[in-house]
């Protein structure tokens, strides 16, 4: 409803009713991620209020998934003394394919859902409330560009770096989601046709095989497997150490040589993906954001240097390159502006 028609509506309005119009406006947000779901409620400035989170279980059926996010969206409210009048809406983030406009998750390849009528299911329940679905890394595009550092360009490239790597485009102030919803895959763009690994969508050579975290993880697994004496494998004591992308960092941080160079040849492969994509459409900026982004001290270098002699024109290669502005919470900012026009 638009303010005009709120304040419209005030004037006929009981003393109960206009109780109710004090409520504190909230967007819930519901970021359906392939190992965890989060629930939450942002404010109208996209500050996220409160929020739960529980795991996503590919073997559950998907409308009993949701069902729980309307449990815990519940309990969110109940919280914050709100209920579900205070809502302004439900922005909902889909590991995948998602049609917009129908309210609904098309395919979620890790999780194997498919055609989840997303909004149906949650207006059963909340007949009034508006719902919007979209695929999770357009959602966190335009979080960015309404509450992050997305706001200082017209046009502007996001990349998530976690367990794989998608993108969003934002050009001149719009999400562009493409002819097929596919716009922005630059985790699929091919970045090594030698020794190009095998990638879940069936390719080879794919930036997500060579510079997610999954690949990063996967690389330094192989040196500490085949190189016993190497100081990657002492630090992480020949396997007894968990490894992971963060750990990883750590090794680097410290020192450990073939850590520093698996985070360096990532940022290489980074920087050839995002050189492509410089030259294309000429973005006012690049912003980084999943779990690696937080790492990105350790890649940064080797992105600019790749940029630095991939791109025409002296103003491509100055273009930022920069992390989200919302930290880790940039998902579930995404999904509650699906409802803040
Ligand atoms: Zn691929």
């Amino acid at each position: 409803m638009s303010d005009r028609a709120q304040l419209g509506y005030a004037k006929t309005m009981s003393a109960a009713e206009q109780k109710t119009s004090e409520y504190t406006p909230y967007a819930a947000g519901i970021d359906i991620g392939g190992t965890k779901t989060l629930v939450g409620l942002a404010d109208r400035a996209g500050n996220v209020k409160i929020h739960r989170q529980f795991p996503t279980n590919p073997e559950s059926d998907p409308e009993a998934h949701l069902l729980k996010a309307v449990e815990a969206l519940n309990l969110c409210l109940g919280a914050l003394g709100a209920d579900i009048k205070s809502l302004i809406g439900i922005g909902v983030n889909v590991p995948g394919l998602a049609d917009p406009s129908a309210g609904k998750l098309v395919f979620a390849p890790f999780l194997g859902w498919r055609n989840v009528n997303v909004r149906s299911f949650l207006q059963e329940k909340w007949p009034e409330i508006p719902v919007e679905v979209a695929n999770d890394v357009n959602a966190c595009a335009g979080g960015e560009q309404k509450f992050g550092k997305g706001k200082y360009y017209d046009s502007f490239l996001w990349v998530t770096i976690s367990t794989g790597i998608g993108g969003g485009l934002v050009i001149n102030n719009e999400v562009v989601a493409g002819e097929h919803q596919l716009a922005g895959e630059i985790g699929h763009v091919m970045v090594d046709w030698d020794k190009g690994l095998p990638c879940g969508c069936g390719n080879n050579g794919c930036l997500e095989a060579h510079a997610s975290g999954t690949a990063i993880t996967r690389a330094a697994a192989t040196v500490i497997r085949n190189e016993p004496e190497s100081s990657l494998a002492r630090f992480f004591k020949n396997g007894q150490r968990e490894l992971s992308a963060e750990s990883l960092a750590n090794a680097a941080r410290q020192g450990v040589p073939e850590a520093i160079d698996i985070y360096e040849q990532a940022g290489t492969y980074l920087g050839r993906a995002f050189s492509y994509c410089i030259n294309i459409f000429n973005p006012g900026a690049i912003i980084i954001g999943g779990g690696v982004s937080l790492s990105f001290d350790l890649y940064e270098s080797a992105i600019r240097r790749i940029v630095t002699e991939g791109v025409i024109d002296d103003c491509n290669k100055t273009i930022p390159i920069i992390t989200t502005g919302l930290g880790y919470q940039a998902a579930l900012v995404g999904a509650a502006s699906l409802v803040m026009g």
